[in-house]
């Protein structure tokens, strides 16, 4: 019998391209809570986790990061990422997810889940959008934790309770379009399957341990890795 599978998708850049809507819905946040709409201007979003972006933006415009404020952006940031998302016309759904999730669905022993930095409402808002929700069933979530490397655990741990199987006996495959989910793939033991979808070329991701390094979900090498061949 093949080893059960937990997939773990990650969201923007892998399964979709929100066109922007996710970083303007933060700016917004930002402006409405502290008059400050670039303060994500400064540094790369692609692969933190919400909490982790909204705590280095608050402590970049000098303003407190304890919980509480972290919360207050938050809020603000899911209420404005479901107007963002109602009207933004280049928000896509990236090439190849519809035969992956095909390709995934179809291998026995397996459980398809999110990666992802997203808190759930805000995975909800985005696939919501996008018709893509209903492919998943758990997931590890930007709410479970500010550490990509923990949210991932949380996500491979309710893909062993899904699977009723203990997650040493699982094989764990991580889909995701920055280093940062490469990284947070192999701080769990997991295998990564690395698309050139989002903000990285092919040369960056090839430059990390990625099991795999894809342009995008249509190459066969990602057909095959989903597999689990
Ligand atoms: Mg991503």
């Amino acid at each position: 019998m093949q080893h059960p599978m937990i997939y773990l998708f990650d969201i923007d850049g892998t399964l979709v391209s929100t066109g922007g809507a996710g970083t303007r819905a933060m700016g917004w946040a930002f402006e409405q809570v502290h008059g400050r709409r670039d303060a994500c201007d400064s540094f790369s979003l692609g692969g933190m986790t919400d909490r982790a972006i909204i705590r280095k933006a608050l402590r970049g415009i000098g303003a407190m990061d304890d919980e509480p404020a972290i919360d207050t952006v938050l809020a603000a940031y899911l209420h404005r990422l479901k107007v963002e998302m109602a009207a933004a016309p280049d928000a896509r759904v990236l090439a190849g997810v519809a035969r992956a999730l095909e390709v995934a669905a179809a291998r026995p022993y397996s459980a398809i889940g999110l990666g992802t930095g997203n808190t759930r409402h805000g995975a909800e808002i985005k696939l919501g959008a996008m018709g893509l929700m209903q492919h998943f069933e758990f997931g590890g979530f930007g709410c479970d934790h500010e550490d990509r490397g923990e949210v991932l655990a949380a996500g491979a741990r309710r893909g062993a309770q899904r699977l009723a199987r203990r997650l040493d006996d699982c094989k764990v495959l991580v889909i995701g379009d920055t280093p940062r989910d490469v990284y947070a793939a192999r701080a769990i033991g997991a295998q990564c399957l690395a698309v050139a979808t989002g903000p990285f070329d092919l040369d960056v991701l090839r430059a990390t341990d990625a099991d795999w390094v894809v342009a995008d979900l249509t190459d066969p090498v990602a057909l095959d890795a989903l597999r689990g061949a």
